[in-house]
């Protein structure tokens, strides 16, 4: 991969399918007037659900994507899903391939792809299996890794979820989340795949950031709503531009960044101590109180009282903009150690 690629957010942009000449070369002219633009997408082999869906140009829209690239200036990614596809693909010059979230479900296709690329400097980036199976997205890596393919990536592209959703494609983020922690690989967010709509793309794309992505596959169209495939979700180089000026990039890289951010740290560790110190003497206290219901015979566990504090709680941090839930879980957490504080008590004669 071109140590370039990832020097910044990697936007990768370019049509669904790739449909007509005119439609790519024209896409492609208007992608690389956006500077963040760094990869053309094309797709050349589709797959569909239907039988008598558009398909794809295959080796014809290959030529067209690769003049994209001449007159562009920009390097090309593709979608292939067998041997015969890396084989025209390198024809082509095309710059970096991706395996799509049908075929990753199929380790037997997913070996053969493998085989086909075995010690390929190609970057082959690889999207998660449309099922939210970890394991099985764990495995392509393995295998393409075995295969000697050193220069691999993720694509998050959303799972098949049984819940209603606005999404066409339900996120769960914790499943990119965790791949990145398992294995050292760039994450790009495919956020049309994602969101289906073009609505959804920009507070999508947002979230995938503020997440630490390394990047974001957009479809666009010089005339989405004639797109033959994925109309819907595709937007027009323009709308592309305006996105890009809206998100906020940020930095994954703490320690470089403004010294700000050492002065918040630094006001967060005072007030973790000032927490730390106010945790201890309320314990003094609960202990105090362990004495007494000692002395006096009473219940470690008071219901009612234990109630009552934990709904003013609710109501205050409700006006201090702190959720129920955090409000309830560090309380519950306090009010169980101060119980076995006072349990001890008890127990000791
Ligand atoms: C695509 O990128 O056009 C595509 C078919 O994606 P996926 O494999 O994520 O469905
Ligand atoms: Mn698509």
């Amino acid at each position: 991969m071109p140590n370039t690629w990832f020097s910044k957010s990697l936007i990768i942009a370019g049509p669904c399918s790739v449909e007509s000449e005119s439609q790519i070369v024209a896409t492609a002219q208007a992608l690389a007037r956006i500077p963040e633009v760094k990869l053309l997408r094309g797709g050349i082999w589709k797959p569909r659900t239907r039988p008598d869906a558009f398909e794809g140009r295959g080796e014809e829209g290959l030529a067209w994507l690769r003049e994209a690239k001449q007159e562009s200036g920009l390097p090309t990614i593709t979608e292939v899903a067998t041997p015969n596809h890396i084989e025209l693909a390198m024809k082509y010059d095309v710059d970096a391939l991706w395996i799509g979230a049908r075929t990753v479900v199929n380790p037997f296709s997913v070996q053969q792809l493998a085989d086909a690329m075995r010690g390929s400097e190609v970057p082959v980036f690889i999207k998660n299996p449309v099922s939210p199976d970890l394991r099985l997205w764990i495995g392509t890596f393995e295998r393409f890794q075995k295969a000697g393919v050193k220069t691999l990536a993720a694509i998050h592209r959303g799972f098949s979820y049984y819940k209603e959703s606005p999404y066409r494609n339900f996120p769960l983020w914790e499943i990119p989340i965790e791949l990145t922690r398992q294995l050292a690989v760039p994450l790009i967010t495919d956020v049309s795949h994602i969101c289906g709509n073009r609505e959804l793309l920009l507070p999508t794309a947002q979230k995938a950031l503020d997440l630490a992505t390394d990047g974001l596959m957009i479809e666009c169209h010089i005339h989405p709503d004639d797109a033959l495939t994925d109309a819907k979700q595709q937007i027009t180089p323009d709308e592309l531009k305006e996105m890009m000026a809206a998100l906020a990039f940020r930095s994954k890289h703490s320690n470089g960044v403004a010294r700000d951010l050492a002065e918040l740290r630094g006001e967060i560790d005072d007030i973790d101590g000032e927490l730390l110190q106010l945790l201890a003497r309320r314990m003094e206290v609960s202990a105090q109180i362990g004495e007494y219901k000692k002395r006096n015979n009473v219940t470690v566990v008071q219901l009612d009282r234990w109630k009552q504090i934990l709904a003013d709680h609710i109501e205050t941090g409700h006006d201090l903009g702190l959720t129920a839930e955090l409000i309830k879980e560090v309380f519950e957490a306090i009010h169980q150690a101060s119980i076995e504080r006072q349990r001890h008590i008890m127990e000791d004669e």
